[in-house]
């Protein structure tokens, strides 16, 4: 299966210019959804005893299945968190794939690990951790928010057995976050059989150390092994008040769990900075650079103030380990859940030492400026209203007179027409429309592209 070099050179040219022609296409082609009939009349049977060869697979990915991928980089593609990779990073992800790295450990993968905590040492840097701060590269927020978690409640339990407190077992052991706060939380709370208690929003949405306090009074503070806040909530990018909530969970000794896995990355923005102040005082923060930081996925940084904490929590111990675990080096598997793992943080470290983080910070003001403009723009049009000033780079509004279905059909054009992928958000039980914009690439003109289709 390994191929003589013949083979290698003409199959390893037609990916690379597979790979070359589809980062040269702008704007690429939003490309649609198939039913898995359609698929199946497409493509036929594809594993086959004989093979069908690589060039042959390589046209039916390209012919068939690929347009019924929805590229998430397309300038209008404004759904959920879009992903808009760099060319840099999306290239060397082929020499991520093309090189069988190892990074899970020191002893293995030692030159990517070396590059991967250069990258979490720039966010590291840039939330005002202290220099000892570092973690890993985890698979998205997901496993971060859970990782992190995990990490709370061991940290918390082993200070609670050191201080000779009994029955710390049997605690009902809570997080508290607000229900702004990602599905993942709740999702992680459920694996570790832990309860989320939801803390009431202020206002502006966010969570604050008033409202912190209250529900923590209210269920005794004591039984809390976490508190999560999130800078940029997946809605509607809404900030918490990080410094009031640091503060009561300073106050209470509880761990304080950032997470900034769409909204971490406006760290690098000098006109939102100020915005995360309270931010440099978290126990544990993550930011997923396949979101906002022009990653392919999936690549989610996860940082701990003490990595100790997340060592402590994660180490995996075997005897077939032990040459690993023994060692004083550097483990990435040792700070997440998970053992084997891709150096997912590389791509994302090429591009940011090749294109040098000054081109990240104008990439992301030029997000915000669009989100900006796209504000003015909805609330200058009497059919519109914005439901809540963005703070980051989404915003939500309401088409007046529109219902649930209007929405919908509305969604389900765009995508027919091959033209944009915004599909409906809700709040408060209304439904509501909603731009996330990530991708540099999106424009003016596709704003207000989008928003006559409103009229
Ligand atoms: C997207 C998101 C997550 C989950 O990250 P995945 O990479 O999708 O697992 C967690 N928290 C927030 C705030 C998010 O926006």
């Amino acid at each position: 299966m390994h191929g003589d070099n013949a083979t290698l050179d003409q199959l390893g040219a037609a990916i690379l210019r597979y790979a070359e022609d589809r980062l040269r296409l702008h704007p690429v082609p939003l490309d649609r959804v198939a039913t898995p009939e359609e698929l199946e009349a497409a493509v036929g049977q594809t594993i086959t005893e004989e093979g069908l060869g690589g060039l042959e697979t390589l046209a039916l990915f390209e012919d068939k299945l690929a347009p019924a991928c929805l590229s998430v980089d397309h300038p209008r593609y404004l759904s959920f968190i879009p992903c808009a990779p760099t060319d840099a990073a999306a290239m060397f992800d082929l020499v991520v794939g093309a090189s069988s790295l190892y990074a899970g450990s020191w002893l293995e993968g030692s030159g990517a690990v070396h590059a991967e905590n250069a990258a979490l040492r720039w966010i590291s840097d840039l939330a005002g951790l202290p220099p000892e701060a570092g973690g890993v590269f985890t698979p998205g927020g997901t496993i971060g928010n859970l990782s992190a978690l995990v990490a709370a409640r061991y940290a918390t339990r082993a200070r609670a057995a050191l201080d000779g407190i009994t029955g710390v077992a049997a605690r009902p052991w809570r997080v508290a976050a607000t229900e702004g706060a990602h599905s993942s939380i709740k999702s992680a709370c459920d694996v570790m059989d832990a309860e989320l208690v939801g803390v009431h929003v202020d206002e502006r949405l966010r969570l604050t150390g008033d409202n912190l306090r209250k529900a923590l009074e209210e269920n005794g503070p004591e039984t809390f092994f976490a508190v999560v806040a999130t800078c940029g909530t997946t809605n509607f990018g809404i900030i918490d008040d990080l410094q009031s909530v640091a503060e009561v969970c300073e106050e209470y000794g509880i761990w304080f769990h950032v997470d900034g896995a769409y909204g971490g990355a406006g760290l690098a923005a000098p006109s939102v900075r100020e915005r995360y102040a309270g931010v440099e005082r978290a126990d544990s923060f993550m930011v997923d650079p396949h979101k906002w930081l022009f990653a392919p996925f999936d690549c989610c940084a996860l940082i701990y103030r003490d990595p100790e904490q997340g060592r402590a929590a994660h180490t995996q111990h075997a005897s077939y380990l032990d040459v690993l675990t023994e060692a004083p080096d550097f483990n990435p598997s040792d700070y997440s859940v998970g053992l084997t793992r891709r150096a997912r943080g590389l791509p994302f470290w090429f591009s940011l030492a090749a294109n040098g983080t000054r081109a990240y910070a104008a990439a992301i003001e030029r997000t915000l400026e669009v989100t900006r403009f796209a504000a003015e723009e909805i609330a200058r049009r009497p059919e519109l209203e914005v439901v809540r000033e963005p703070d980051l780079s989404v915003i939500v509004f309401r088409r007046l007179g529109w219902a649930a279905a209007d929405y919908q059909a509305w969604s389900d054009r765009m995508l027919a027409d091959e033209f944009a992928f915004i599909v409906p958000t809700s709040h408060a039980g209304e439904t509501l429309a909603r731009f996330a914009i990530v991708n540099p690439q999106t424009s003016e003109e596709d704003i207000v592209a989008i928003l006559d289709t409103m009229r």
